[in-house]
């Protein structure tokens, strides 16, 4: 064990008022592991300089606290410890990036399965937890009596081999742990030929085998074998505790179901279920996808957000990125190059806003994804749907923003407004109220909200834009909005040059003291640059 490490951990909670006095150096110890096999501490904590440790190992217990919604500020506390006590998946909460980047699907949809030395009752079971996720998407699976499986089940104890040794070596790379705690794990799949994924179930926990209501002191098998094929299949853990890819064993494990988002979640992967059962066939190849757009086509646009002096302009899929120094613009951009975590066939970044804190919330369909930036990398814990920020089921996001008072708003339906309480972690809606009532002035039918350096908040509809002065609250000018009120004049009269007269009065606000343009989201082989007013393609 890191020792020395340990005993400045040690130093460090026993400085913090909260720790109570039944924790112990074993805790220590068990925390620091806990940390390190979920993914919260990276593996090279060994070679942090020993100042940074305290800061580092807070931390991560700060991003475990949020994850699972616990009380607490980074430090120990008994609740959080019992929590991490719970029976658990043995898969990482936290994937690391380089994980994630090369996460993968199988490149079929019909996979062949083999429990190694299972009795009849629990190939049943098996069978029960492989038809939960085939009646929910396109996947088939058929059961082989050899094991030359895709996907190979086996029970094991602690330190234990692979079943398919050819493929996945001897020893598994991860040992179970007697008793308690971690009652399985998986693997999950990658693009190498022949590749097998193995699924272990811990042999020394106390298993109910059957798909019937489990006893209180037994674990469900189906429910297990359920959560760990979802590993086989690309699916990492959620947060969520109706998922089904929760990591902490729930204390009723019974019916087994997939809850709505996990039906999303392997849709995307492997498409919606095939009503007709005969083709069972890899599906065609995607069509090329459809040229993008040029900012200058467009007559609406779905998100402003203005940071440092940059202004990002969403519509759809896409983002542009205008500098407001050298009104240039590039994009679009491919956002999901700069933000590999967006979920798979996004159709629309519907808002954004900067909070207080620095970090971005980034409003994409019915989810909300919490940035750090500038470093784009997505905080654990996000995505969360809008229903758990407390917006309604039907919520259709138009537009966010942070005030120069430091309030973020969320405009949706049209003429609601849910104000974000940014002291929560959780950034949960602390009120709602009509769009009237906290913007006197504003009509029904807002697309974007921008805060400008001007000292005022954009409003911007399909055809009008509205400068309100959130001090006064009145709106203080209104116009036809078009593109030119960001200063890009396009080849063509459509929206980019209309927008130009909002910029043009933007403009004469600007002092000049920006500092140069972060660069995060340039593309330049696809850069426009407007000098002068005019366009010109670059060759
Ligand atoms: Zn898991
Ligand atoms: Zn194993």
């Amino acid at each position: 064990m890191r020792l020395a490490y340990i005993i400045a951990l040690t130093a460090c909670f026993n400085a913090a008022t909260c720790i109570n006095s039944t924790i112990t150096d074993d805790n220590y110890a068990f925390t620091f592991d806990y940390l390190l096999k979920y993914g919260y501490l990276s593996n090279d904590v060994d070679a942090i300089p020993a100042q940074r440790r305290n800061d580092v190992f807070r931390k991560a217990f700060k991003e475990f606290q949020n994850y699972y919604n616990l009380p607490g500020d980074g430090t120990l506390n008994n609740e959080t410890l019992k929590f991490m006590s719970k029976s658990r998946c043995g898969f990482r909460d936290i994937l690391k990036h380089e994980t994630k980047a090369s996460l993968s699907k199988w490149p079929k949809t019909h996979l062949t399965w083999h429990f190694h030395l299972a009795d009849e009752n629990e190939l049943n079971t098996a069978q029960a937890a492989f038809d939960l996720w085939s009646q929910h998407s396109a996947l088939t699976f058929e059961r082989s009596e050899m094991p030359n499986a895709d996907i190979i089940i086996s029970w094991r104890r602690l330190l234990h081999y692979n079943t398919n040794i050819e493929v996945n070596g001897e020893l598994c790379s991860d040992k179970f742990d007697g008793p308690g705690n971690v009652l399985a794990h998986a693997f999950f799949p990658t693009e190498q030929a022949g590749f097998v994924s193995e699924v272990h179930v811990d042999g020394d926990e106390p298993w109910h085998i059957y798909v019937n209501k489990h006893p209180a002191d037994k674990f469900s098998l189906h429910y297990t074998l359920t959560h760990e094929i979802g590993h086989s299949l690309g699916l990492p853990h959620n947060r969520r505790t109706t998922s089904v890819m929760f990591a902490i064993q729930p204390d009723q494990q019974y019916p087994v179901k997939l809850d709505q988002y996990d039906i999303v979640d392997i849709q995307r992967l492997y498409g919606e279920k095939i009503q007709n059962d005969k083709p069972r066939r890899t599906p065609a190849p995607a069509p090329p996808p459809p040229p993008s757009p040029d900012l200058c086509s467009l007559d609406r646009v779905n998100g402003i957000l203005i940071l440092e002096n940059r202004m990002y302009i969403s519509y759809k899929r896409y983002v542009w990125s205008v500098d407001l120094d050298g009104r240039t613009y590039n994009g679009p951009l491919a956002l999901s190059k700069h933000m590999s975590f967006l979920h798979d066939n996004y159709t629309r970044v519907t808002a954004a806003y900067q909070s207080p804190s620095g970090d971005l919330m980034v409003f994409v369909d019915n989810l909300v994804y919490l940035v750090q930036y500038p470093e784009f990398s997505l905080r654990p814990g996000w995505p969360k749907t809008l229903q758990e920020l407390g917006f309604p089921e039907n919520a259709l996001i138009n537009g966010a923003v942070n005030t120069h008072r430091g309030r973020s708003y969320v405009v949706f339906n049209g003429n609601a407004v849910g104000e974000i309480n940014e002291c929560d972690q959780d950034k949960r809606v602390a009120k709602f109220t009509p769009l009237e009532a906290t913007f006197p002035g504003i009509p029904k039918g807002v697309t974007s909200i921008f805060r400008y350096i001007d000292g005022n908040l954009y409003f911007t509809t399909r055809s009008q834009f509205y400068k309100f002065n959130e001090f006064t609250r009145t709106v203080s000018s209104a116009g036809k909005f078009d593109l030119r009120i960001l200063n890009i004049v396009c080849p063509k009269a459509e929206l980019l040059q209309q927008l130009r007269d909002l910029l043009d009065r933007i403009v004469r606000f600007n002092d000049n003291s920006l500092t140069s343009a972060s660069d995060y989201w340039n593309d330049d082989d696809t850069g426009v640059r407007l000098s002068d007013f005019r366009i010109r393609r670059r060759k």
